[in-house]
């Protein structure tokens, strides 16, 4: 079948996560006639949610980083975020609690910040100084010039390398903390934020120390109804500018004629053809499996075998009754430090294996937004990264899952919740199994590619495939990489490569798609 076949050129995007709802967006915007395919019945991926006894569970993303993504995003479709999505800054941030008792708690306020580094290491206070200045300083190169231009020419890299080896890009984001800091909690709270794009801190690189600049200039957000609002909201653009989203689709194989990429062939067995194709599904999948009948030059299969994917993680959801006025201590997020930090990342990442101890990021949403819950119940998850299903000896959750479960719910009852057993009210958990089977994940990892520094930038599949003509790429294992502003801006970049469609610019027929590459 061939609907799509007609001016204007159109556009298919396999996956309506974040990145393939703002390649939409974009392409929309460009004069494209776009379908979006997911293979879910919502939009957002990985920041869809499910329901359960009342609780709604907002399955991923929990914190928006840099609002600036999004604004300029709707801002390319003639829109005003503000219109769609209800984002709300949170102060504090975030609490990181250690095994000794103490906290650290990240806030907006520069002095606020600084006195909690005071209190826990006065001696630490002119390190912390230079590090968030460092961290200003790598915000600037690695993710406004980096991040934000295509990376698929060697030339862009060459270019970059001296202010890489100035910056010192080849140590890890924990060696640069340590540099500063001598407080391992400091040191830990300084280097943790690459776990949540899954990265190892001790050997993803320095640069990451940009996060903490991102987070003291732009603030931490939550948007009222979940990470899928801000979903609900992408595909509603994309349907007011005249294109579709079609769910319960899954794409099965890239279409490709003279070595170009001419629409998508679904489970289903009907194809649909368009002009160009952008995937969204995970690097690994779009390579391995959409175009497995294509003889690769770059992304073969043993390549995407060898590279580091990022860690798995272990969800569980769970609701309670009854507690809204319990724990006035737990705000809406908490880190629980395990008693190990570097040889728990190691078992993790390094040595696949499940560890007896564990480490907790607990997100309690109804702190902002009690619609979570039913009226006097909380809604709450918590993730424990776990190693991904591509290790040597992989842990069998089939069988592991409960028991893991029950060691999380005690932990969470010692440490934070007292109480907790008596106040459940429903429960849902995710392995990497989950993640392997909803979003075809490869190996069940958490955040497709790990971000280390050979696999980031040029070295990151581009946004422009390597295989195929007319073929683009967003999402997590794409330049610049995972969380919810790198897949948006992912989609910022490939709108740099994309021929515009607009009427204006006369006869964007496929013909001349062609010629402009
Ligand atoms: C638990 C968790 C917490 C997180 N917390 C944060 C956070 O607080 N802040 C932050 O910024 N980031 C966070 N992240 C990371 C962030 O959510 C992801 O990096 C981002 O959402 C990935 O978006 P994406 O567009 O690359 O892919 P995805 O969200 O994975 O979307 C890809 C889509 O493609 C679809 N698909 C795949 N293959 C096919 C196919 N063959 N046919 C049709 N459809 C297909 C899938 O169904 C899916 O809907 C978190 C992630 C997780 C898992």
């Amino acid at each position: 079948m061939s609907r799509l076949n007609h001016k204007p050129p159109s556009a298919l995007v396999i996956g309506a996560g974040f990145g393939g709802l703002a390649a939409a967006m974009r392409l929309g915007a460009k004069g494209y006639r776009v379908t979006v395919l997911d293979r879910l019945e919502s939009p957002g991926g990985r920041a869809t949610s499910v329901t359960r006894n009342g609780h709604r569970f907002d399955l991923g993303p929990t914190i928006v980083t840099v609002p600036d993504v999004f604004q300029k995003l709707w801002a390319a479709t003639g829109r005003r975020f503000e219109d769609d999505v209800d984002l709300r800054p949170l102060d504090p941030f975030y609490e990181i609690r250690f095994q000794d008792g103490s906290a650290f708690t990240a806030r907006k306020d520069p002095a606020a910040m600084r006195e909690e580094v005071r209190r826990l290491a006065p001696d630490d206070l002119a390190g912390f100084d230079r590090l968030m200045r460092g961290a200003e300083r790598r915000y600037q190169f690695g993710f406004e010039n980096l991040g934000r231009r295509p990376m698929h020419e060697l030339w862009e890299l060459i270019k970059v390398l001296p202010t890489f080896a100035w910056y010192r890009a080849d140590r890890s984001i924990y060696a640069h903390a340590a540099r500063q800091v001598r407080d391992e909690r400091l040191r830990m709270a300084l280097s943790f934020h690459p776990l949540f794009i899954g990265g190892d801190p001790f050997k993803v690189t320095s640069m990451y120390a940009l996060v903490s600049h991102l987070e003291a200039a732009f603030g931490v957000h939550y948007a009222m109804g979940g990470a899928g609002a801000i979903a609900e909201g992408m595909a509603k653009v994309v349907g007011d500018q005249g294109g579709e989203v079609l769910y319960g689709a899954q794409a099965d194989e890239i279409t490709v004629e003279n070595d170009r990429a001419t629409g998508v062939k679904l489970a289903s067995g009907e194809t649909l053809r368009s002009e160009i194709v952008v995937s969204n599904a995970d690097v690994g999948h779009t390579y391995d499996h959409l175009l497995r009948k294509r003889r690769r030059k770059r992304w073969t299969g043993p390549r995407l075998k060898r590279a580091r994917w990022s860690m798995g993680l272990f969800l569980w959801y769970f609701g309670t009754k009854g507690t809204r006025d319990l724990w006035p201590d737990v705000g809406h997020h908490t880190i629980l430090n395990g008693p190990r930090y570097r040889g728990l990342v190691r078992d993790i990442f390094i040595k696949g294996r499940l560890a007896e101890d564990m480490s907790l990021y607990v997100h309690r949403p109804t702190v902002t937004d009690p619609s979570a819950a039913p009226a006097g119940g909380d809604t709450f998850y918590a993730l424990s990264p776990v190693p991904h299903l591509g290790h040597a000896d992989p842990v069998d959750w089939a069988e592991r899952a409960e028991p893991y479960r029950q060691k999380v719910q005690e932990v969470l009852e010692r440490d934070l919740l007292p109480g907790l057993s008596a106040h459940l009210s429903a429960s849902h958990v995710m392995t990497p199994n989950d993640f392997e089977s909803r979003y075809l994940s490869p190996h069940g990892s958490g955040f497709s590619i790990e971000p280390r520094i050979l696999q980031s930038a040029w070295f990151r599949p581009h946004n422009v495939s390597e295989e195929v003509k007319g073929l683009f790429l967003v999402g997590a294992g794409t330049h610049p990489g995972a969380g919810l502003p790198g897949v948006v801006v992912s989609a910022e970049v490939m709108d740099q490569l994309v021929p515009d469609a607009r009427p204006a610019m006369a006869d964007a027929t496929a013909a001349d798609l062609v010629a402009a590459e």
